[in-house]
Order: C-alpha cells, then sequence, then structure tokens
C-alpha cells in the first residue's frame, strides 16, 4: 500500500491502491468512489483529456453505487476491444457518463435514496454525509447539486435532514421506506436469472440468436435468455410474454427488422422497472423509431461482435 497514492478518478487520497503488474491495471480503493480498477492507458487518457469536474463526479458516482451494491469490481478501460475477453466487468469513461449515470432527475432520486438505504444500518438509523466524500451517494457533481437532491428528497417526505446526526444529517422517513419497498417490487425479477430477449424471429438472425444473446446472458452471469415467438400474436400469447417478462432480470431488446413487438415489449418492461438493454444490427439502427433513439442501443455487425458487446453491457449495468 502506497499512503500518497491519488485517485485517478477524483483525486482524493486514496486507501489502497494495488498494482495488477503483468496487466497493467491499478485497483483503487477511493473513500469517495468506492473500488474500481483502471488501466494505466485510461489513467493517461484522463490526464490528458482534462477532464471536468462534472464528470469525474459522474464516474465516481456510478463507481460509489456499484460498491455500495456489492456489485463486482469494474474496470475502466481506456477504449472497448471488440476483440477482448475480460474477466471482470468493464466500461470505458464515456460509456459511465452516457450510459451509466442516471438519465433524469427523477431518477438520480431514486437512485440516491437507494444508496441511503444501503448505507443505513437499521430502521431510523441516521446516517452524516460527508460533503467532500459522499457527493457521490446522491449523484451530485457539486455542493449545489448536493443540497438540492438533498432538499428534493426531503421535499418528497423520503428522508428527513436532521442536524441531530451530523452536518448533513439524514434519516430515512417511513415514505422513503415505501418508496424502497415500491421500486422493488417493481423490479419484480431482481433474483431472477431469466433474461427475456424481444427480438425478430427470422431465420436470418438464428446464428446471433444462439452465439450473440444466448451465449453472451449465459456469459455475463449466467442468465438464461428467453425468447417467444411472436408469430402468433394473440391474446393467450401475449399473457404469456407478459408474465415472463416480469419475471426477467432485465430485457433485452433488439430493433433489427424493426417489429413491433419489440417496442411494445421494452415499454412494457420499462413502465415496470426493469432494466432494458437496447440493441441493434450496424445496418439498421437508422431505421429505429425516434423515440428509442435517446437510448444508447449496443451496435452489432455479427453474432461475435454482439457476443463481446453484449456481455458487456449486462456485466456494467445489471447489478449482481
Ligand atoms: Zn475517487
Amino acid at each position: 500500500m502506497n499512503d500518497s497514492v491519488e485517485c485517478p478518478i477524483c483525486r482524493m487520497r486514496c486507501n489502497d491502491a494495488r498494482h495488477l503488474g503483468a496487466k497493467d491495471v491499478t485497483e483503487y480503493d477511493c473513500p469517495r468512489c468506492g473500488n474500481y480498477s483502471i488501466t494505466h492507458q485510461a489513467v493517461l487518457n484522463i490526464e490528458n483529456s482534462e477532464m471536468s469536474k462534472q464528470d469525474r463526479a459522474k464516474v465516481a458516482a456510478y463507481l460509489r453505487e456499484r460498491t455500495l451494491r456489492g456489485d463486482l469490481r469494474i474496470r475502466i478501460l481506456s477504449q472497448q476491444f471488440p476483440d477482448m475477453e475480460f474477466d471482470t466487468p468493464v466500461a470505458t469513461i464515456s460509456e459511465i457518463i452516457k450510459d451509466h449515470f442516471p438519465r433524469t432527475v427523477s431518477e438520480r432520486l431514486d437512485r440516491a435514496l437507494k444508496n441511503i438505504h444501503r448505507l443505513s444500518e437499521h430502521l431510523g438509523d441516521g446516517i452524516d454525509l460527508d460533503l467532500e466524500i459522499d457527493g457521490p451517494v446522491l449523484f451530485a457533481e457539486h455542493k449545489d447539486s448536493f443540497d438540492f437532491i438533498a432538499d428534493t428528497l426531503q421535499e418528497a417526505g423520503w428522508v428527513k435532514l436532521n442536524p441531530v446526526f451530523g452536518t448533513h444529517g439524514i434519516v430515512l422517513t417511513a415514505r422513503g421506506l415505501e418508496r424502497i419497498a415500491e421500486l422493488e417490487r417493481n423490479i419484480v425479477g431482481k433474483e431472477s436469472k431469466q433474461a427475456f430477449v424481444a427480438m425478430w424471429f427470422d431465420s436470418s438472425l438464428a446464428k446471433v440468436w444462439e452465439d450473440g444473446f444466448e451465449k453472451s446472458c449465459d456469459a455475463a452471469g449466467g442468465y438464461k435468455a428467453l425468447r417467444m415467438d411472436l408469430t402468433e400474436h394473440n391474446q393467450k400469447i401475449c399473457d404469456a410474454i407478459i408474465a415472463e417478462i416480469r419475471k426477467s432480470r432485465f430485457v433485452v431488446a433488439d430493433f433489427t427488422g424493426h417489429r413491433g413487438g419489440v417496442y411494445f415489449e421494452a415499454g412494457y418492461a420499462l413502465g415496470l422497472g426493469i432494466p432494458v438493454i437496447w440493441t441493434c444490427r450496424e445496418d439498421e439502427l437508422e431505421k429505429t423509431h425516434f423515440d428509442t433513439r435517446q437510448y444508447n442501443h449496443v451496435v452489432w455487425k455479427d453474432e461475435k461482435d454482439l457476443f463481446v458487446k453484449l456481455k458487456r453491457r449486462i456485466e456494467a449495468t445489471i447489478s449482481a
């Protein structure tokens, strides 16, 4: 352990840093960002890019959330290496900022609330958030957003800011706990090992299904990919599909072929709070509906490419 080591993301002094020599990777244990590892090249890129304070804070928040959630230590890469397989979840800085940081204020509030819950040891437990190190707990980029999020959580009735517990003392209220229960109820298949794949049933995609979707779900955490034929669309099958979506840990929605059912199933899953991973074959991306373009699709060329990219996306977005 080197006690003068600085976190390359937030620049805070770390508790611990271990160099994984041969792989050119360092593992950090940062009070602000939690546990992660990063390649030497990624560190150089951060130094050379003059990354903004805001972006650093976004990355710190994602890393801290993973640590609080008990996820596997993620490795930050300088870029995605499509042909390499990794034994850990991997992500680039730009993926974290664009894809993994909450997109909306309400998502930020929900995820901040869950972080507070993870830090609370028992009912009524007051925690003292340290502005210096706990900005990421509230997905705050600076002091103003920290105060804004804390105040908004209180206005929603989910927490009470209580100076008894410290300068930024905060305690979950009964309504906050109800909100958490509601969020967890929505993730019906939280413990599930099923991944629902909404896609076009076409023989041209048979190999893509087998060597792309099925294989990457399995490799990313032993998820069993399930797809249901939409060609015989009738009420009964619809009910069955809905039941299977509800039972799934996440949904992969592939827009190749632009089937109406895929849009329906992705929308249904989103409504339930089930995570959706958007994918599309490269040559078909232009044709996707405008309202799904706001989501960053995993764009793939063939089954091999899909396998690597989808596996990474699952590992980086679906908590263990
Ligand atoms: Zn840090």
